[in-house]
């Protein structure tokens, strides 16, 4: 053949890279794929918490994509070419069963992500891709709008027809997604939206979080503030952490969160009984007090909340603990009910790309050829994954854009037509 080594050169090995090279090397072409790390998909592993929320089941390509805001729409194609269904044919034929959780969320039966990532590594061995591990990319070379070679740290150098890059974003970095794709790229001629994390746990200015550490949250109501004004509220799981929130609503309310905290300080606010009124609220304590009249205080609220909010509430109620329950008055009754609808926190600032499921921001999808993946910019190149200006809230929708994207990319870069 020619001085290339291969056909098509992907760099990182996480989902869009792994599946990008799979689907290259599924249309006949010779494939190598880059991997700085030693292994394949470190982030896939623990993804879901290692237990890979592999997509969503609303297979309705018009509520999927508005998932994603404003740059949904640049997904339609490649939902339309590989979507939810296919993926979950995908690895259905690969041995991982699949099941439906609440919320939608789409999870291997096994629980276990090692059997995601080895469906993809077994894609991987029967295409042929030859993957290379701690092979991390230096440099991009390229002359006269098309990629020449790509250098790698030990010095070796490829040259390849088509290059995919898949190096994902900039969050939890230790996984090796470092945000190099983003440097190459930019000194390539790309526009490279600011990255920003997203899907981020927050830190609150009180210390009372520490006491609250690990309380998981059911049923909740959190409403976001700026200025009196509340910016944001979502129903559902959240969980205290030493420092601050996390847990689902609070990740996907942290975009919005983060934006607020340029412009200034944010309030959140907390409604442990979201179901209950404040006079209804008020009914049942009051049923709880009688029922306990005989004890104190500090010992009436077990029915009322979970064991680790009672210090809490005893403390910022500020009612003698040891007060008999009978005596408390209906204005410190009136204290509990505000801190039960309306428990108030100052949020300082994100958890930032350390702790950062996703990043947002990236290359400007007006650069990108959406039903290929192709590269406007560069002609032998196309992107794939969390690289690209695309994120989702939780539930499996950031898998899907690496499956739908790096499928994409691998099926025209890997056509013999050149796609
Ligand atoms: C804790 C956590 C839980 C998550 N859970 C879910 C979930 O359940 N469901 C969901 O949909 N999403 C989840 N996500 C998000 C999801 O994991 C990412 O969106 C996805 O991994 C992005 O895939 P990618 O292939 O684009 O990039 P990555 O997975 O980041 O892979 C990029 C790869 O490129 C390699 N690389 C980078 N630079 C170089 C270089 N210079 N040379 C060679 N290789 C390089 C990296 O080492 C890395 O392996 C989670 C994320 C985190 C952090």
């Amino acid at each position: 053949m020619n001085q290339y080594k291969c056909d098509v050169l992907v760099i990182g090995g996480g989902p869009a890279g792994m599946m990008a090279a799979g689907r290259a090397a599924e249309n006949g072409a010779k494939v190598i794929l880059l991997e700085k790390n030693n292994r394949l998909g470190v982030k896939l592993l623990i993804t879901g918490k290692g237990r890979c929320n592999i997509t969503n089941a609303d297979s309705n390509i018009r509520n999927l994509v508005e998932k994603y805001g404003k740059n949904g729409r640049f997904l339609f194609s490649a939902l339309n070419s590989f979507g939810v269904d296919d993926i979950i044919r995908f690895f259905a034929d690969r041995g991982v069963a699949i099941k439906v959780e609440r919320g939608s969320r789409v999870f291997p039966v096994s629980d276990v992500s090692m059997d995601v990532l080895n469906a993809l590594i077994d894609y991987l061995k029967q295409g042929k891709v030859k993957v290379q591990t701690k092979a991390e990319v230096k440099e991009i070379v390229a002359e006269n709008g098309n990629i020449d070679k790509v250098k790698l740290q030990s010095g070796e150098e490829i040259k390849a027809g088509k290059y995919i890059i898949a190096t994902g974003g900039k969050s939890y970095p230790a996984t090796g997604s470092t945000g190099d794709g983003y440097r190459w790229l930019e000194k390539l001629g790309h526009t490279i939206l600011k990255p920003e994390p997203s899907l981020v746990p927050v830190v609150t200015k009180e210390n009372i979080v520490r006491d609250l550490e690990g309380l998981s949250l059911k049923k909740v109501e959190i409403s976001v503030y700026q200025e009196k004004k509340k910016q944001d509220s979502r129903f559902g799981e959240a969980i205290f952490t030493g420092n601050g929130l996390s847990g689902p609503i609070i990740l996907d309310m942290s975009k919005k969160i983060a934006e607020l905290l340029n412009n200034g300080s944010v309030k959140m606010r907390i409604d442990f009984k979201p179901a209950l009124t404040s006079q209804n609220l008020d009914k049942r304590i009051q049923e709880d007090f009688k029922k306990y009249q005989n004890k104190q205080f500090k010992n009436a609220l077990d029915d009322l909340l979970p064991q680790k909010m009672i210090p809490v509430v005893i403390r910022l109620s500020k009612i003698d603990p040891v007060k008999q329950v009978n005596v408390v008055t209906k204005e410190e009754r009136g204290r509990i009910i505000k801190l039960l609808k309306e428990f108030e926190l100052e949020i300082s600032k994100t958890e930032g790309f350390e702790r950062a499921i996703v990043t947002a921001g990236g290359v400007d999808l007006k650069e990108v050829e959406p039903k290929t993946m192709k590269s406007k910019v560069i002609d032998n190149l196309y992107l794939a994954g969390e690289i690209l200006n695309l994120d989702g809230p939780t539930g499996g929708y950031n898998l899907q854009v690496c499956w739908s994207t790096g499928y994409a990319a691998g099926e025209s870069a890997g056509s013999v037509t050149g796609g």
